[in-house]
């Protein structure tokens, strides 16, 4: 028998209720070995919050008005169907993921609505919550990873890796189920994107020479997408850092991958990146525009050429390589692509060459630079220290319009600020954040006596002053904030300068922040 879907929802409920990752484990294993084995797939992928396979690449369109719409819709099944199983519901979420021509949204919440109407309360939350990407219940992809290995009684690690080979749970869940799995000989599948390596980060390059321990290669970073390409028999994917198939919007790539490789099968990482006529380096809200939904991509894709550029290679001709070491890997790079498609580096263990080649790439309108080990192999999904970069820190203009005074050591002194940016539509300031970070005592002392003779208001332990010392602050990232009416906050801000010679209104604007906060957003999510 089918296990209802009642039963998953119920599930969801006791998972949610237990803080315990351990307890959660345990849950998720007893159903596993509770459901039947074709059961697996559709479960850990409603669990996950992921419905469809990755991998399968049909994006489920159904964002919050489609399952608003499916909610209030009052539409019944002309048969009468009983409460639907796990099965069922990824069946019909397949379904609605197929659709396409005419109509397309109406038929969605059809189909939605008539499951939500065979469900009671639980189940509808827990659908909705799968849908949305929202379930919180702490069923991350780790534990279900972890429950999965219990279950079907293999080696954690090994699953781990797995995963991160084939980098889809469901499909990993049904070869489990069907005993279909060779933990000790996973291929990677061509057109499955493998989760890719990341960076840590150094703030100088003699720290990041010296955190790659000597002798390295120092590359350029490209300010652009990172892209995974994929090519066997003269077919070409491309994806993204979150695995999403970008393909399409950079046909560039498949169009030099297809002339210019003669392989079978091989697994190419570089960045892409906008240029101008010469060459040179655009901005990456530019390349943006490649991804934003527009009619006239053709337009696009003239008016914003890119230009690809490779760092590595995982795979070639049947053989894995992420275990070999990088300068093996570089190796057999470069005996198959040519130099016009590499990205520029040097090799090095010389700190002042290092700084030299950053300098000149920074000059050149690139963010700055990648060092990298040697004889480190490729870690897939892990954020390590074999790449470091380094690059130039951003900064913004802001104006100081209240403070706090400090505790402790810092008690004399008006030391935490209040920063904000201009909105000339309104022809006010709007705080983004507050800092005590980056002055000396003598600029505290400086900044009390100033703000002091500015203040317009007093409320003990804050003032508030006419905005008059602009400062520059370097940032990690512009958050959204209900704090601060702006919308806005700056993460770990700190005072980089005083831009005394600024006048407030030259700060940077509000609609400069959002614009930041925006390019941000899409860096995260291709880059
Ligand atoms: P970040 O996004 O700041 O953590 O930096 C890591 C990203 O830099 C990677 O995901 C790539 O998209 C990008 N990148 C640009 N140039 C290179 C390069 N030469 N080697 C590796 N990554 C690079």
């Amino acid at each position: 028998m089918e296990t209802s879907f009642l039963e998953f929802a119920k599930l969801c409920r006791s998972l949610e209720e237990t803080s315990s990752t351990l307890e959660k484990r345990r849950i998720i294993s007893n159903f596993l070995r509770k459901i039947n084995p074709d059961e697996w797939k559709p479960f850990v992928l409603l669990l996950t919050g992921k419905v469809l396979p990755e991998s399968e690449n049909k994006a489920l369109y159904v964002g919050y008005s489609t399952i608003k719409k499916a909610i209030s819709s009052k539409i019944q099944t002309l048969i009468p169907l009983g409460p639907p199983t796990i099965k069922e519901v990824y069946r019909e979420l397949n379904r609605v993921a197929s659709i396409s021509g005419a109509d397309v949204q109406r038929k969605r919440v059809d189909i939605l609505s008539s499951l939500l109407s065979r469900m009671s309360d639980i189940e509808r939350e827990f659908l909705i919550r799968s849908l949305s990407g929202e379930m919180r219940i702490g069923a991350e992809v780790g534990l279900v990873l972890q429950a999965l290995a219990d279950a079907a009684k293999v080696d954690i690690e090994k699953l781990r890796k797995a995963y991160l080979l084939i980098g889809d749970i469901g499909e990993l869940a049904e070869k489990l189920s069907k005993k279909e799995l060779n933990l000790d000989n996973i291929k990677p599948k061509l057109f499955n994107p493998i989760r890719p390596m990341l960076a840590t980060s150094a703030d100088t390059i003699e720290e990041a020479m010296q955190l790659a321990g000597g002798r390295a290669a120092v590359e350029v970073k490209y300010d652009g997408v990172r892209v995974q390409i994929h090519y066997a028999s003269g077919e070409v994917k491309v994806f993204s850092r979150r695995l999403t198939d970008v393909t399409e919007n950079l046909p560039e790539v498949t169009d030099v991958i297809k002339k210019t490789l003669k392989v079978r099968d091989v697994i190419l990482e570089g960045e892409v990146i906008a240029v101008d006529e010469k060459g040179n380096p655009r901005p990456f809200q530019e390349l943006m525009k490649r991804f934003k939904r527009i009619k006239d991509f053709e337009i696009i894709v003239k008016k914003i050429p890119i230009k690809l550029y490779l760092f590595d290679i995982l795979y070639l001709n049947g053989k894995l390589l992420v275990n070999e070491p990088y300068y093996k890997r570089y190796e057999y790079l470069t005996s198959i692509v040519p130099s016009s498609l590499l990205a520029e580096r040097i090799v090095t263990d010389d700190i002042s060459v290092a700084k030299d080649f950053y300098e000149r790439a920074i000059r050149a309108g690139h963010e700055g630079v990648m060092v990298k080990k040697l004889d480190a192999p490729y870690v897939m999904g892990v954020r390590g220290a074999n790449w470091i970069k380094v690059k130039e820190v951003e900064t913004i203009d802001v104006v100081v319009v209240g403070a706090e005074w400090g505790h402790g050591r810092r008690r004399n002194w008006l030391s935490d600020y209040y920063l904000a940016v201009y909105d000339p539509e309104n022809n006010e300031f709007l705080i983004v954040g507050k800092t005590f970070k980056g002055l000396t005592d003598e600029e505290f002392e400086w900044m009390t006596r100033k703000l002091l003779e500015l203040k317009i208001a007093d409320e003990g332990y804050r003032i508030w002053v006419k905005p008059e010392i602009v400062v520059e602050v370097a940032f990690n990232e512009v958050q959204k904030s209900p704090k601060y009416k702006s919308g806005y906050a700056l993460r770990f801000a700190r005072i980089t300068r005083f831009r005394l010679d600024k006048d407030p209104k030259d700060v940077t604007t509000i609609n400069e922040l959002k614009e930041i906060y925006l390019r941000d957003m899409m860096r995260r999510e291709l880059s």
